[in-house]
């Protein structure tokens, strides 16, 4: 399944088409328009949702990190899973996004990163 988006037939790999390239479905912008070197880990949208019981008998759902890839997986060993951009946008597709994907021109910082690597 493709990942990332793909506009056209006619996306070459030229200068001009790359951000589009690098975008990644799920992304809330164009991937690479956001501040220089950033990358979707370090955005406050960026996480996954997990539930919590609450007083009552009740769910919520809270912001929580990916977790990480464990020793057996092949390609990235304790590297960070991916996440869902949180960033509210009008039909953007439902899809997990790698920590890797460039930073778009939403991108606000979140308070506390994860490392992309858990070290051990
Ligand atoms: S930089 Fe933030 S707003 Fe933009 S795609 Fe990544 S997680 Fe979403």
């Amino acid at each position: 399944m493709a990942e990332h988006l793909l506009f056209s037939q006619n996306l070459k790999g030229n200068e001009a088409h790359k951000p589009i390239s690098e975008t990644f479905l799920g992304q809330a912008h164009i991937a690479g328009t956001g501040p220089e070197g950033k990358t979707c880990r370090e955005c406050i949208f960026w996480h996954v949702w997990k539930e919590r019981k609450v007083a009552g008998g009740g769910i919520e759902k809270i912001p929580a990190d990916p977790g990480y890839f464990g020793k057996r997986h092949k390609k990235t060993p304790c590297e960070l899973k991916k996440a869902k951009c949180n960033r509210p946008i009008l039909n953007k597709a439902n899809r997990l996004i790698p920590h890797t994907a460039k930073a778009c021109r939403l991108f606000e910082s979140a308070e506390h990163v994860l490392p992309a690597k858990k070290g051990g």
